[in-house]
């Protein structure tokens, strides 16, 4: 036994050297990666009142279409003032460079359905259950697409609707400062910005929202599940770090009004724990199946098993360094049981239990990073911190935190939850998560997705 630890202590140690040795490789090609993404996907916003669209870089170009200020195009061409951009009917036209301006930061698309109560389904197929109804008037986010059909995020979930009785529209990701957090026990998300709308979803305490718009008393916000919806603003604190605030004072102020004072946020900005939060915390990483259980197979033939250790590995080691004591419920490729993972968690009392997963769908296209919560208290926090930190290190797309009923989370007293790191059924995601850089980017990922949880602590 000590012999094996001894090994392993060295095995890490080799493995950390090894991920020394990539640390610039890595950040080149990030980098790499950024401009060119940075230059395939360039967005414009619309900075006059109303804009012609023409057929030809040149006011001799017929007009096809007129275009309004705050509308978001992609640019597809670029010519001696002129821009050329994709409608969203998915022609391409030209209008005036001084009449827009580069969209800063990520861009998204919502829908809004052409009428009242239209299907949405289970599936990408028309016959499957529809699960939802979407009215007109409203934004939902879009999480894949494909044809005549579109998956978006529903009040009841996602799911798919036909994109023949819907409009699309491309927005702007707000950035990080037009956060908000919500102070009441319980919010109601609604459709429109009047308290008689129908419900879209709940929202409790400290719960965190991306704000997209206000009026009149309302915010619309999205949601870390990707509803978008309005909620009333006296609920809303928008100081992203009054979180922080109420942990440093030990939870003896709750106030449910807003907050907006400036010298919170200085006296805040580094807490100064922050870094040793994860020190002797128990986190146990479970590398999902093994031994005569593959899990799925990538398109490009790995068993999950493999790509599930591999990742677990390199988490292993980013949490060791940060001072946790982390123990994984397999090492090597052999079968362990649901249960016997379950009460590796329960003997170890661990802070936090981690269920390490790659997904797959029969859809080709479906891709994305989702986590999962059986018990709302005791998980859901964990889930989304993870994600959101698993998001923001891998860039990949987000399916949002559910519920699901997963034996490792139900069975499971410890705080728990399980991550599908992306889908490899997907031929471009299962190229991009087969790389060891991907794995240190979830390694990197979970450790931040920690942190916040433990800081909230
Ligand atoms: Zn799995």
């Amino acid at each position: 036994m000590v012999m094996q630890a001894t090994l392993r202590q060295n095995f890490l140690h080799f493995l950390f050297g090894l991920v020394l040795l990539f640390i610039p490789i890595v950040f080149f090609l990030n980098h790499e990666n950024q401009t060119a993404l940075a230059e395939a996907e360039t967005h414009i916003t619309v900075t006059a009142a109303s804009l012609n669209v023409r057929t030809l870089p040149s006011i001799e170009g017929k007009i096809i279409q007129v275009v309004h200020r705050g509308d978001i195009f992609k640019v597809t061409d670029t010519q001696a003032g002129w821009d050329r951009i994709e409608l969203i009917s998915a022609e391409t036209g030209w209008v005036k460079s001084d009449a827009v301006q580069p969209t800063l930061g990520e861009t998204y698309t919502v829908i809004q359905s052409k009428v009242n109560g239209l299907n949405v389904h289970r599936s990408a197929d028309l016959q499957s259950t529809i699960i939802s109804h979407l009215s007109p008037g409203h934004d939902y986010k879009v999480m894949n697409q494909s044809g005549q059909l579109i998956e978006v995020q529903s009040p009841d979930g996602p799911g798919w609707v036909a994109s023949q009785w819907v409009t699309q529209q491309l927005k702007q990701m707000d950035s990080a400062q037009k956060k908000a957090s919500v102070t009441a026990a319980a919010l109601t998300i609604r459709e429109l910005p009047e308290s008689s709308s129908q419900a879209l979803g709940y929202l409790h305490k400290d719960d965190l929202v991306r704000i997209q718009s206000e009026q009149a008393g309302w915010a619309k916000i999205m949601t870390s599940t990707n509803i978008i919806g309005w909620i009333s603003k006296s609920y809303l604190s928008f100081s992203a770090n009054d979180k922080a605030k109420k942990n440093q004072s030990n939870g003896t102020t709750t106030s449910s009004t807003p907050t907006k004072s400036s010298n919170q946020t200085v006296q805040l900005a580094a807490p100064p724990s922050n870094k040793n939060v994860l020190k002797g915390k128990t986190i146990v990483l479970d590398p999902g199946h093994g031994g005569k259980d593959d899990g799925t197979t990538s398109v490009s033939g790995t068993p999950e098993k493999t790509l599930t250790l591999e990742t677990a590995e390199l988490v292993a080691q980013k949490l060791s360094l940060a001072g946790a004591h982390v123990v994984l419920t397999r090492t090597n490729d052999t079968y362990i049981s649901l249960d016997k993972r379950v009460s590796i968690s329960e003997a170890q009392n661990a802070d936090a239990f981690i269920s390490l997963h790659y997904n797959a769908s029969p859809i080709p296209f479906v891709k994305g990073i989702s986590s999962y919560y059986y018990t709302k208290n005791k998980d859901q926090e964990l889930a989304s911190d993870i994600l959101d930190g698993v998001l923001s290190s891998t860039g990949l797309s987000s399916r949002g935190t559910r519920f699901d009923d997963l034996h490792v989370l139900r069975e499971n007293t410890q705080p728990c939850t399980l991550i599908e790191l992306g889908f490899v059924s997907n031929k471009s995601e299962d190229q991009a998560v087969e790389t060891n850089r991907f794995r240190i980017e979830v390694a990197d990922g979970v450790y931040n997705g920690l942190v916040t949880y433990f800081s909230s602590k």
